[in-house]
């Protein structure tokens, strides 16, 4: 690919909205356009990384036996309705209708399709074990999308689904799909663990998640010290020794109920009760014009999900405070200024609980285009234990009965889970057994965020520059970048056929045949982070050498054009 026919669009600057590295990086070296709230377009070189990883999925998919089918990203309600999660699955289920006024849901996930499909297909246990999967575009209608495409609305998922008739054959598939997505996450150049997850309502079943360590990520993962044992949270607080902490809200019941009017009142409250430790916490909102203002509701929560700290967390502060549901607050934040009251202000507390402390306050609505604007909360808050909220925290013994719990940030990439017969009950997924009898299927399923391992990818190799691709995902294995191509025949002589030959070899390649100063030309590249780049300048080539320079170590050399080839072995 020559950079004169390329859509190259790098940023100079670092976009204000956002937050995370991987964010600001994957803007900055045009791999991503927002378009709306969760929903973006991939651009060229985005995209070539985003087919690297699905491949990279589906080779081993394949490999360890799985079938590629493509379902329908509609799907109709009565599936749903059928499973029981017409009615149980929540908001991130979004409903349309067609023409005829029939209903229909954008899948999130697809367990009812394909329980269905194999349903219909199959009739014997000849048939069995099967598993299939896809790759394909999934819609959850996020309460808060964030950090790009790592919480879009919109994203790309590998879902599987295997089906069996005796839980020891499921047990033996979800150990092949174990080890798929370790060489998986191996092949990407990931640090990974892969960590025992809950499994919920459905309960005594197994179930792992698969997370890439990095300090942005959103779930908190407890390690032993002393033993391989690593949970998820949830995992973590559901196998904790019952009974060594007190209720939170029992705790918080004692305190007698303040009569709060005031923002610093309600703050102050709620450092006093949230810690002994904090002496504090200023909490003011705060117009543009630096006028301060009311709070009408204030909404505590975890850091995407409401579970994290709930409003009986607090009862005292729920009483004399209105906790808004998102409809509310989503109205409050979308009515002008004066209708609930003089300039009065929704807001949300942003809790991050590893970190121990309020990491983080928003202003108005969870959705992007409904903030209420000029709105800010001014903070000087100190450090908040809350260890009382939380069932597990670091130092605290492991579960696993060896050595003492440390907790770590990661980013979910991926989920494997044994379903049993949630789904194959419901929907009637049974076959004839050996014994000529209908037989209900139990099944797992397994997903792995595609999109988001970009994103994920970009979190733990990248430096000031820009990204570090590791090779097995880099958009491009090698540029040209030619000194002064306009001056000299010669250097460009050899870069059109150093191009020529990487290109027939078959070896992704840019050649930089913009007019524009070499400065630029290597910015752009270390932004993308090209693990190769061939210079092509003048001086060398009296020695018929180009120079290489090595994106991950830096290193610089020369070496022979003749010899260009070997590097790419
Ligand atoms: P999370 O806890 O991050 O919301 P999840 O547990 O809801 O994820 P699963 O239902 O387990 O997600 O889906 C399988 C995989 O899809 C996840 O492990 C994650 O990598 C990816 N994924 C889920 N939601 C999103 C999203 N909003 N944007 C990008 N990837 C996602
Ligand atoms: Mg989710
Ligand atoms: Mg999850
Ligand atoms: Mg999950």
């Amino acid at each position: 690919m020559r950079t004169s026919q390329y859509l190259l669009s790098t940023l100079k600057e670092t976009p204000a909205s956002a937050e995370v590295i991987s964010h600001q990086l994957m803007l900055r070296a045009g791999l991503v356009r927002h378009v709306a709230s969760g929903l973006y377009t991939w651009l060229p070189t985005g995209l070539k990384v985003l087919k690297k990883v699905e491949n990279i999925v589906r080779e081993e998919m394949q490999r360890a036996g799985s079938n590629e089918v493509l379902m329908p990203m509609v799907q109709p309600a009565d599936l749903w309705q059928e499973s029981g999660r017409w009615d149980d699955y929540g908001p991130e289920l979004l409903r349309l209708n067609d023409r005829h006024k029939r209903d229909f849901v954008l899948g999130p996930t697809h367990e009812e399709v394909i329980t269905k499909l194999v349903a219909n297909e199959l009739s014997s246990y000849k048939q069995l074990p099967l598993n299939v999967f896809q790759i394909q575009t999934k819609f959850r209608d996020e309460i808060r999308p964030r950090f790009g495409v790592m919480r879009g609305r919109e994203f790309l998922m590998k879902d599987a689904y295997s089906f069996h008739l005796e839980q020891e054959c499921l047990e033996k598939t979800y150990q092949v799909m174990f080890d798929a997505y370790c060489r998986i996450f191996d092949r990407l150049g990931l640090d990974y663990r892969p960590v025992i997850a809950d499994t919920g309502s459905i309960g005594g079943d197994a179930s792992h998640e698969f997370h890439v360590l990095a300090e942005s990520g959103e779930d908190d993962i407890a390690f032993s010290d002393a033993s391989d044992f690593a949970a998820n949270i949830e995992k973590a607080e559901a196998l904790a020794p019952k009974g060594e902490r007190p209720e939170p809200s029992q705790e918080l019941n004692q305190v007698a109920t303040p009569n709060v009017k005031t923002i610093e009142e309600v703050a102050n409250f709620l450092a006093v009760e949230l810690t002994q430790t904090v002496k504090t916490l200023l909490v003011q909102g705060v117009t543009e014009e630096g006028e301060q203002v009311p709070v009408v509701a204030l909404v505590v929560r975890g850091d995407h999900q409401l579970n994290e700290i709930k409003a009986e967390h607090l009862p005292q502060v729920a009483s004399p405070l209105t906790f808004a549901t998102d409809e509310q607050i989503k109205a409050t934040a979308n009515c002008s200024a004066g209708s609930i009251g003089p300039k009065d202000l929704a807001c949300e507390v942003i809790v991050d609980r590893s970190a121990a402390h309020l990491a983080d306050f928003v202003c108005g609505a969870n959705e992007d285009d409904a903030h209420l604007t000029g709105v800010n909360w001014q903070r000087d808050c100190g450090e908040i234990t809350i260890a009382d909220i939380r069932n597990v925290v670091e130092g605290d013994p492991s579960p696993c009965g060896q050595g003492n719990i440390v907790i770590k940030r990661g980013i979910e990439v991926g989920h494997i889970f044994q379903l049993g017969q949630k789904y194959a009950q419901a929907m009637n997924c049974a076959v004839l057994n050996e014994g000529g009898k209908n037989q209900t299927l139990t099944m797992g399923c397994y997903g792995i965020g595609v999109s988001r391992i970009v994103a994920a990818a970009i979190e733990q190799n990248h430096d000031k520059y820009g990204i570090k691709w590791p090779k097995a995902i880099a958009p491009f294995e090698v540029a040209i970048v030619p000194m002064n191509m306009a001056k000299s025949a010669r250097v460009k002589e050899t870069a059109e056929a150093l191009y020529q030959t990487l290109n027939d070899k078959g070896i992704e390649v840019l050649f930089d045949d913009r007019k524009e100063r070499p400065g630029v030309m290597f910015a752009d590249h270390e932004l993308m982070g090209t693990p190769l780049l061939l210079i092509v300048g003048e001086r060398n080539l009296d020695e018929q050498k180009v120079e290489v320079k090595n994106r991950i170590t830096g290193e610089k050399s020369l070496i022979a054009i003749d010899e260009v080839l070997s590097l790419f072995n």
